[in-house]
Order: structure tokens, then sequence, then C-alpha cells
């Protein structure tokens, strides 16, 4: 089998953001000296294209690509009070969104690589089709989904997003098909504000958004349990071709950005039922950065998650007793699939 594989760019450190910033080029470097002090854990390590123009608009439109592009151009400035650019970003953001673009092209090859990592930045999983929020620029995850859909004959894409805020952009951009399955965990009452439990997605979409709000103080077992007793086997039913992760360590207990309780193993641990749902349904594991601003946390779960993904252990089941509260208020939702 061949080597899993790591997708990053130079380009993604000069996207600059204000001094104090928590997305800072700090993440990337503080992440790449980790997998350099562990032999990259065995992955083969790709330098990320930038993503085409027409796989950018099959997502955005084109006034927003090319306001993104502009501005840049321009030496930079600020979307909303968060999401501020630089000279690089619109290079950045272009090499982030090509990395989750030449991963799921390589994981969708036929008897390639079935695990992958793209280790980019400025995140995505807030970015919707003509506006930005929280960090994002471009919907990396969403972008190599429909390139996926559009592109490479992948019929239907299961997008699990773990990052500690709601994936609205991801989660509004698939909203009404049926050929992504998206599912999320977060932390309820932070940034962005959306991802409600009865938010399920709308028309032919109904039914294929999973929204899992969790309250502040989660914990490992709330995480696991909602994502191996309600979020895997949605998936498992949807069979689809392609698994995404929108890959987010907020959720780590070391991460001022939010209030979970999440450790470095809770990450190793997601990962290992994701790669066991890709064994299962046959379909390859691409893996694409979100937020984390940690630095020690985030290098050592990112590490963790890489491992996981590309090992053998089996995940562990989360004791039923959780069953009883908050997943089992979950468990029988009305989602269509
Ligand atoms: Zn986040």
């Amino acid at each position: 089998m061949a080597s899993p594989l790591f997708f990053s760019h130079p380009a993604c450190l000069e996207h600059e953001t204000t001094p104090g910033h928590p997305e800072r080029p700090a993440r990337i470097t503080a992440i790449e000296r980790a997998l350099a002090e562990r032999g990259w854990l065995g992955y083969e390590v790709r330098q990320a294209p930038p993503a085409s123009r027409e796989a950018l608009v099959a997502v955005h439109s084109a006034e927003y690509v090319d306001a993104v592009r502009s501005m840049s151009d321009c030496g930079g400035g600020a979307f909303d009070q968060e999401t501020v650019l630089s000279a690089g970003s619109y290079r950045a953001a272009a090499h982030a969104a090509g990395a989750a673009c030449a991963m799921v092209e390589a994981l969708l090859a036929g008897g390639a690589a079935r695990v992958g990592f793209c280790a980019t930045r400025p995140p995505g999983h807030h970015a919707r089709t003509e506006t930005t929020s929280g960090f994002c620029l471009f919907n990396h995850v969403a972008v190599a989904s429909r390139h996926a859909l559009d592109s490479l004959e992948a019929r239907r894409v299961f997008i699990f997003d773990w990052d500690l805020h709601h994936g609205d952009g991801t989660n509004d951009i698939f909203r009404t098909t049926d050929a992504v399955l998206f599912a999320s965990i977060h932390q309820s009452g932070v940034f962005p504000g959306t991802g409600a439990l009865h938010d399920a997605g709308a028309r032919a979409g109904e039914g294929y958004s999973i929204n899992l709000p969790v309250p502040k103080g989660s914990d490992e077992d709330a995480w696991v349990s909602l994502l191996e007793h309600i979020v895997i086997p949605a998936a498992e039913e949807f069979h689809p071709d392609l698994v995404l992760i929108s890959a987010g360590y907020d959720a780590h207990r070391e991460d001022e950005q939010g209030g979970c309780e999440l450790e470095t193993s809770s990450f190793a641990e997601m990962a290992r039922h994701m790669r066991a749902l890709g064994e299962r349904t046959g379909a390859p594991v691409g893996a694409v950065l979100e937020g984390g601003y940690a630095l020690d946390a985030l290098a050592a779960s990112v590490c963790a998650t890489m491992e996981a993904l590309a090992g053998d252990q089996s995940p562990n089941s989360v004791a039923p007793d959780f069953l009883t509260s908050r997943a089992a208020s979950y468990v029988g939702h009305h989602w269509n699939l």
C-alpha cells in the first residue's frame, strides 16, 4: 500500500494577520517541526499546488474570489473584524484549497494512498459562497468535495467537522444537496452561533446535515460517544466514496478559544473511528486543518491524528452509560437517511 500523504506549502506562511491574532503562521511551523522530529510519521510529503480558478468558483462566486485576490494584490485589508488579509493571503488560501483538491485526487486515484492530511492555513470551514468570517477565506473542504463530485466521479462525500466551532460555511454550501453528508460536533453558545440540533438541511438535503452541539466543558466521552453512536452509523448508511475531516483542534483543553476538554489522545480516538469507517465503507479518508491555536497542543494533536489515521489500532467503544444522557436524546432524531 502506498504511503499516507501529507500536503502543505510555504505560501501558507505568507498569510499574515494582526499582531496577537491567534491564527498565525507559527501554527504551521509548530506542526511541521513536530512532524520533522518524528520522521513525518511515514507520510509522503508533497507540496500543494494552488487550486484552479475553476475549482474555487465551483463553490465561491467569481466576484468573491476576485475580491479576495484584489485585496491581497493591493497589500491586504480586512473583510471583517476578525478576518484580515495581507499581500500573501490569496496565495496562501489558494494553496490551502489546492492542497485539499490534490489530496482528494490522490486518494480517489484508486489503489494508491488511503489517508491524507493537509496542514495549511488560513482555515476554511466558515467561508461561504460569497462571504467569509472567522479567519477563513476559501472553504477548502467544500472546494475539494465539489471537485471530487464534479471531476473525480465521487457520488457521495461525507464530511465530519470536529473543530470546536460549527462549520457554518460548509453546512451552508451543501445544505440543499444529498450528495454530501455533513456532520459537526461543536460547542454551543459560541461563534458563529449556528448549528442547532434541529438544523438538518433543506430540500433535497433534508436529513443530510447532522448538527450536534455540546455544552461548554464537554470531554472525550461526550464527543466520541456522539461520533460513535450517531455520526458513524449515519455515515455508514450513507455509503460515502470519500470521507473528509474538517480537523480543528480548538476543542483541546489547552486551547483558549473554547471551553471543551478534549485531550491530545481524544483526536487520535476520533481519527481511529474515521479510519475504521473508511475501511468498512471502502472510502479513503482525508483531513484538512481548520482551527487550533495552542501551539504545543495543536502540534501534538495533529501528530496523534496522523498516527491514528495511518495506523491499524481499532477504536475503543465509549461506555454506553453516556447514552443515557445527551447522545440518547439525539439518537433517532430526524435525519432521513
Ligand atoms: Zn474553530
